[in-house]
């Protein structure tokens, strides 16, 4: 077992003056047990805890840093930028920059706005899909995760075309009840549920892969029925890629499976880092938002000069050749010599993994929706997470939570990590 005394120390501190002692919930280990390791600093594919000890990093901060932890490019950057000030509440050329940059790389994507989170993307694209439809039912697929908004918040109710219920306390029943979820990767749910409520949905948001349940990928057509079935509806179908924009192709998950979204929410890695979100799409419907619009949406730092100059920097990287072929190398190397590794040891699992986003979910079911994800074993997901930080690997503490391979892993980490399963398997 590692030392880990100063991190023990910092947790009993932090659940003192911070609820939990964590900012965002997942970072507590609730899932895997045991308390967290506090970081001190990182650099490339490596993390290091304030005990001294040094791990292969697969979260890689829950996405953003697809370049790899301090990339010198992304950091001389920021620094450039913040010797002329940190903020102006004006508008800069910098926001310019990214929002061509993101508009280059997504077909479907006209016109963008900045935000400073994902959640913030997702809830305004949603309040643009109502405002533009002038209706209030909303679709969203269980499962999929698209930050900590009122109205996505939410469970299935009973049946599929009965209201959604609260999934936390402080979300009024009646926010949910506009809500309508049905399972990922099927289509007649969408199809019954639109026929129960016509003329009454506004939109249909989905993770075109679904990273927030492990890693599943949509079945062949699905994204395509999806498009077919909104257009016929006057649905604003919602492409949530904030994991997979820039991450699967430099255009997500929309140039990997030729499905254009009429809205696309991005987050993570154009942020490169800092906290950035974004939302863009058609622009008759990005013209619907205010100023020119009704549809009301603000922000005191929205297109912050540092986090511009962060995604400029990582953007521009991303966009050199062979970046994407580079990623899928390295990480099916991963990802075989996993499921490999877990053959051998005669370890129930079934593997996925969409370019450098993937999980080994320990069922023997193959996993397709919310309902299979959960047919996963936990306790004995939590001996492995344990077993791999023992031996110096980071993944995250949860079944649920895919992993990320990034440029800066390389093919000694590699080697390094797939060691580490076969022993953690071998003593599971
Ligand atoms: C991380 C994530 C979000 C939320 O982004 P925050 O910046 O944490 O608010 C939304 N949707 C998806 C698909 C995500 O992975």
């Amino acid at each position: 077992m590692v030392n880990n005394f100063r991190s023990l120390q910092a947790w009993e501190t932090s659940q003192q003056l911070i609820p939990g002692g964590v900012n965002s919930p997942v970072r507590a280990f609730k899932s895997v047990g045991g308390s967290p390791l506090f970081i001190r600093r990182a650099q490339g594919s490596k993390i290091y805890d304030i005990d001294g000890n040094q791990y292969i990093d697969y979260v890689g901060s829950w996405g953003p840093l697809l370049l790899g932890h301090a990339d010198p490019i992304v950091l001389s950057a920021i620094s450039e930028v913040m010797k002329d000030g940190t903020s102006f509440g004006a508008p800069t050329e910098l926001e310019i920059e990214l929002a061509n940059l993101v508009i280059s790389a997504v077909k479907s994507v006209d016109q963008i706005r900045m935000v400073n989170s994902g959640t913030e993307a997702t809830m305004t694209a949603i309040r643009l899909a109502r405002g533009y439809t002038k209706r209030d039912k909303i679709i969203k697929i269980e499962g999929c995760y698209h930050g900590h908004v009122d109205c996505l918040l939410v469970k299935a109710g009973s049946g599929l075309t009965t209201f959604g219920l609260p999934d936390s306390e402080g979300v009024p029943t009646e926010f949910a009840h506009h809500t309508l979820t049905v399972p990922f990767n099927d289509v007649d749910s969408v199809q019954q549920v639109i026929e129960a409520y016509p003329d009454q949905i506004a939109c249909l948001i989905l993770e075109p892969i679904a990273g927030n349940m492990g890693v599943i990928p949509p079945k062949d057509g699905y994204l395509e029925e999806l498009r077919r079935v909104t257009t016929e509806y006057g649905i604003v179908l919602i492409f949530d890629e904030v994991m997979t924009g820039f991450r699967v192709a430099y255009g997500g998950a929309q140039e990997l499976y030729g499905v254009d979204a009429d809205l696309t929410c991005f987050g993570k890695i154009i942020g490169g880092g800092l906290p950035v979100g974004a939302y863009g799409g058609k622009k008759d419907i990005m013209q619907c938002v205010s100023p020119i619009g009704e549809v009301y949406q603000a922000g005191t730092l929205s297109g912050n000069p540092l986090a511009m100059a962060a995604g400029i920097a990582t953007l521009k990287q991303l966009s050199q050749p062979e970046v994407y072929a580079q990623l899928e190398e390295t990480s099916g190397v991963i990802s075989d010599g996993i499921k490999h590794s877990a053959k051998n040891h005669s370890i129930s699992s079934f593997h996925n993994r969409v370019g450098s986003m993937m999980i080994c979910y320990f069922t023997s079911q193959e996993v397709i929706d919310y309902e299979t994800a959960k047919t996963s074993d936990t306790s004995k997901f939590s001996k492995y997470f344990w077993g791999l930080l023992g031996q110096g690997v980071y993944v995250a503490p949860s079944q649920f939570e895919a992993g990320f391979v990034s440029l800066a892993h390389t093919a000694e980490d590699v080697e390094s990590t797939i060691r580490a399963v076969d022993n953690v398997f071998s003593n599971l």
